[in-house]
């Protein structure tokens, strides 16, 4: 296995800045709902929701971020203004006639796994992404989880990105199998959970899940593991960040979406793709997934700041830290 250079920058200096004229943009293609999420702690009932909407809370502190999807005349639009307001750019999302996509879901006392009661596609079921030309030129693309074959439309309208990554669930995983097969050979990443690792991959040893998955054409999985962490594999090597020990976990929706907006904004900020800078990503985003789960909906995601970021990216230096060189 290949270890990194060790020692490129100062090992306490800042990891996180706040969005700066060079970082790159950021397109991201997925879901805008309305969610309604049961957990032992309460309920939540039409919140705003989706995959491209948690994406686009987290990734717009590092970078700027472009949002294609669509909701229905129903939707609540003025439910976005505080995203806009942090420069997100919904110029790629449509308004159409019907209702919105919405998800209605319950976690128990494990709150690692989501038990979806109901997903209601809505305008999604005729839903086929238009990019519009100020976007396709983003050179980081993030195919949020929706529908394979929307995900697939949506890399033959993008110009050269320099990464293209994509997640998935379990809906279709058993759905849209093949053409969920057919895209892992355009993308450059995939991020899923260890179940979903073991549904699509059919292998028991996520170890094993994880090549199977590099032999069909991304260069890294990341397998995302709730609250016990997440890895990220290559052909030369592992890398694991362990999750953020809170003592209130409210509401995990959106965890793995929030992941992924802070992996790829850090990207995107850093525009750098070396292997310690994507070491350094899986860290922002598991800081990113660990904030947007202490309250509903992309509340909590929304009201941090910069400092916040880093404060929780310094405090998982600590949380692995056993060199003495490393303690501070
Ligand atoms: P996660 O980060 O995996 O917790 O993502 C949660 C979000 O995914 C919720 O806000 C849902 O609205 C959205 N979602 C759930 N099922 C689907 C689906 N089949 N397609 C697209 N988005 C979905």
């Amino acid at each position: 296995m290949n270890s990194p250079a060790r020692h490129d920058r100062p090992a306490d200096a800042p990891l996180v800045h706040p969005v700066h004229d060079a970082a790159a943009k950021v397109l991201v293609v997925g879901s805008v709902a309305l969610d309604s999420v049961e957990t032992p702690f309460g309920r939540a009932d039409d919140v705003l929701g989706g995959s491209g909407t948690y994406f686009a809370s987290s990734a717009s502190h590092f970078a700027p971020v472009q949002v294609v999807g669509v909701v229905g005349d129903d939707y609540p639009i003025e439910k976005l203004e505080p995203l806009r307001e942090r420069g997100v750019d919904f110029a790629g999302l449509e308004r159409a006639s019907g209702t919105s996509f919405r998800w209605r879901g319950r976690y128990r006392h494990d709150l690692n796994s989501a038990e979806t009661l109901e997903t209601h596609l809505g305008v999604f079921s005729h839903f086929a992404p238009k990019i519009p030309e100020q976007f396709r030129n983003a050179p980081f693309v993030f195919l949020a989880n929706i529908d394979p074959r929307l995900q697939l439309q949506v890399l033959d309208q993008v110009t050269a990105p320099k990464l293209v990554a994509c997640d998935t669930m379990n809906f279709w995983i058993e759905s849209r199998r093949p053409e969920l097969i057919e895209l892992l050979g355009r993308v450059d990443l995939i991020t899923l959970n260890d179940g979903e690792v073991r549904q699509l991959t059919e292998k028991a040893n996520l170890v094993h899940g994880a090549k199977w998955i590099l032999d069909r054409g991304p260069k890294h999985v990341i397998i995302k593991k709730g609250e016990h962490g997440a890895f990220m594999f290559t052909k030369e090597s592992v890398f694991f960040a362990p999750a953020y020990p809170l003592e209130s976990v409210f509401d995990p929706t959106g965890a793995g979406d929030s992941f992924a907006g802070g992996f790829i904004g850090h990207l995107a900020s850093t525009n750098d793709l070396s292997d310690l800078s994507m070491r350094r990503a899986v860290v922002v985003g598991s800081a990113m997934g660990s904030f947007a789960v202490e309250k509903f909906s992309n509340a909590r995601l929304l009201e941090i700041g910069h400092d916040d970021i880093e404060r929780r990216v310094q405090e998982f230096r600590q949380l692995v830290a056993f060199d003495a060189e490393l303690r501070t």
